[in-house]
């Protein structure tokens, strides 16, 4: 059983062509007059058919994972993330390359925030691991695809529903002196924060504390990550801003463009407090199943 499941349906369709294949030669030859070497031939080949199980060529398949649940587009999980009808937990994978670690306040943050949105009877649980660089920065988001295929564990499983967060050694090579990216919410359950970019942010003159900017940024991309603005959670009324899809229009919401855009972020973000979704971003994830 666990061998059909790690199939791929590719894998599984040759593993039946060959099946059926096989079988037929080793009935034709069993049955006719040809000499018995053939048919101890034939016998091999039927056993390392059946012993070869399926191949791993398909890269959804690594390792026996399936991993196609995890690489869907931006906003296809908000529902499951949100509700206990298909996942009753969830678990976030956090890799940081060594240097880069989030503060432990951030990962205290995340909780909070997920457990205020979220339900999920059976825990959220985060694990942390460091990784080396991949000297790839700064970082183009394919790049950043590249390296979760090859740092990623953790993918759905049963009832549990995982999320994927790197902490990046660098910047995103789009930014340029009027806009810079902290994060970015790339396929429904994985996230980059570019921990470099933010370590900058908050070494500016009165910029607020680090881990009130990393937890702002996490947030704001696990919004992404429940469908806001208007990216799989329906809205419940226009607060969708104009000049920026997917983000809110409310100033001071944590949806708003400017958090993710580091620009306004430092003006945005008082007395080191973490920017909280407003009403219509909250209305619009409770129509969607969300607390
Ligand atoms: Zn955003
Ligand atoms: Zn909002």
């Amino acid at each position: 059983m666990i061998i059909w499941q790690a199939c791929s349906m590719n894998s599984r369709v040759w593993y039946n062509f060959g099946l059926i294949i096989s079988t037929f030669c080793y009935l034709y030859f069993f049955n006719s007059t040809s000499p018995p070497n053939m048919k101890k031939i034939f016998k091999l080949f039927l056993i390392l058919i059946l012993a070869s199980g399926c191949s791993t060529d398909d890269p959804n398949s690594g390792n026996g994972i399936d991993k196609s649940a995890n690489l869907k587009s931006l906003g296809t999980s908000a529902s499951d993330l949100l509700t206990d009808a298909k996942f009753t937990s969830m678990k976030i994978e956090l890799v940081y390359v060594t240097g880069f670690e989030p503060s432990p306040k951030t990962i205290t943050n995340l909780v909070e925030f997920l457990n205020a949105r979220t339900y999920k009877p059976d825990g959220i649980t985060v694990t942390t691991r460091a990784v080396t660089s991949s000297g790839k920065a700064p970082f183009d988001i394919n790049e950043i695809v590249k390296i979760e295929a090859e740092e990623r564990l953790s993918y759905n499983a049963g009832d549990e529903i995982a999320v994927y967060i790197y902490f990046a050694d660098g910047s995103n090579d789009k930014d340029n002196s009027t806009k810079i990216v902290l994060g970015s919410a790339y396929r429904n359950t994985s996230i980059v924060i570019y921990g470099k970019t933010i370590n900058n942010v908050s070494n500016r003159i009165n910029a607020p504390d680090k881990s009130t900017i990393e937890s702002t940024v996490v947030n704001h991309e696990f919004g992404h990550l429940f469908g806001l603005v208007n990216l799989g959670t329906p809205l419940q009324s226009a607060h969708e801003d104009d000049e920026s899809a997917g983000h809110c229009e409310v100033s001071g919401c944590l949806m708003n463009a400017n958090v993710q855009f580091g620009g306004g972020l430092v003006d945005m973000v008082d007395n080191n407090t973490i920017l909280q979704l407003d009403n219509f971003c909250l209305q619009d994830l409770q129509a969607n199943g969300g607390k």
